[in-house]
């Protein structure tokens, strides 16, 4: 028993090691990733459950590492915020995907919002308001097609900077959704307090619709009551990760805004999605 002890410690030691070996490795090879071309963005549509019209796009970003391939932004942008690599990638990101909206409005007459993710570690910058302002000028987006995602996390976590942040977004006239909605701190008064325009619920709610093993009423409550303060406080709400018909027609009939998932489109590069914006169908 000892021995058999002794040799899943070191297999566990063997894994963290692995891991942290990995993770080294990832910082070090994301230091050049913007430089030497090696992100990119995808987009996912956003759509209208009354209308059907694509109303916003979601811009996500990619990195494909030359031996390594694809490696997923759940693993990255924690590296690039730990790094503080972050605020350079994420003005690239901002800025692609403003220039990215205001060209399918002209090109493809699409006049929807563009979304783009935020990190808290972007977000704590004083410099922030102003990077956006700049953002919008240079790309001639007009701020009322963007929205940025924030989570609750960073919403919660320093609040006096990020009143004065979001109230600076506000003045612009740019929107703020909070993602993720539903995983984070349960405090519900900062939704009252602060200027937030659209909640995303979570994509794990909407998972537990269709799960058998977890039960379904749980998941209708909490969406309805979700919907319920979103519309005592005339918030939108996005239903995410909606994969199913019946998971479209169970947020339509909770209420739900919006939806987005694999069930309408996967993220799909900006080529594809031009086609859908040109013929209703992705090339
Ligand atoms: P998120 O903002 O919650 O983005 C939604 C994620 O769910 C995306 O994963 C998307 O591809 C995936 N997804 C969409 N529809 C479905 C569906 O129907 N089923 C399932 N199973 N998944 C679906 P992705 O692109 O891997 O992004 C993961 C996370 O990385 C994002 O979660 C976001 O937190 C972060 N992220 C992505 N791009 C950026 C960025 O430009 N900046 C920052 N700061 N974070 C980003
Ligand atoms: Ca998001
Ligand atoms: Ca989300
Ligand atoms: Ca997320």
């Amino acid at each position: 028993i000892k021995k058999a002890g002794r040799n899943g410690i070191r297999r566990f030691d063997a894994a963290l090691d692995a891991e942290l070996e990995r993770t080294i490795l990832l910082t070090r090879e994301f230091q050049f990733a913007l430089s030497r071309d090696q992100l990119s963005l995808v987009y996912q549509p956003i759509y209208d459950l009354k209308t059907g019209e694509m109303s916003k796009i979601e811009a996500l970003v990619r990195w494909s590492h030359p031996e390594f391939g694809a490696i997923s932004p759940g693993v990255f942008i924690p590296i690039a915020e730990t790094s503080g690599q972050i605020m350079a990638v994420g003005r690239w990101v901002l800025e692609q995907a403003c220039f990215q909206a205001r060209h399918w409005r002209e090109n493809h007459g699409w006049a929807g919002k563009i979304t783009v993710n935020v990190s808290p570690v972007q977000f704590a910058q004083p410099t922030f308001v102003d990077e956006v302002k700049q953002t919008l000028l240079l790309s001639g987006l007009p701020a009322h097609r963007l929205e940025l995602e924030l989570t609750e996390g960073a919403v919660i976590h320093s609040p006096t900077l990020v009143q004065t942040a979001l109230r600076g977004l506000q003045r612009l006239g740019v929107e703020i959704a909070i993602d993720d909605f539903g995983t984070g701190y349960s405090s519900l008064a900062y939704l009252r307090d602060l200027p937030i325009g659209c909640i995303k619920i979570d994509r794990s709610f909407i998972e537990d619709l269709a799960s058998p093993r977890r039960a379904p009423q749980y998941a209708v409550a909490l969406i309805t009551a979700i919907v319920g303060i979103a519309r005592t406080l005339d918030l939108q709400v996005v239903a995410e990760g909606v994969e199913t018909q019946e998971q479209v027609d169970a947020v339509r009939g909770l209420g739900c805004d919006f939806a987005q998932g694999y069930f309408f489109a996967r993220p799909l590069d900006a080529a594809r999605l031009e086609a859908l914006l040109d013929s209703g169908q992705p090339d």
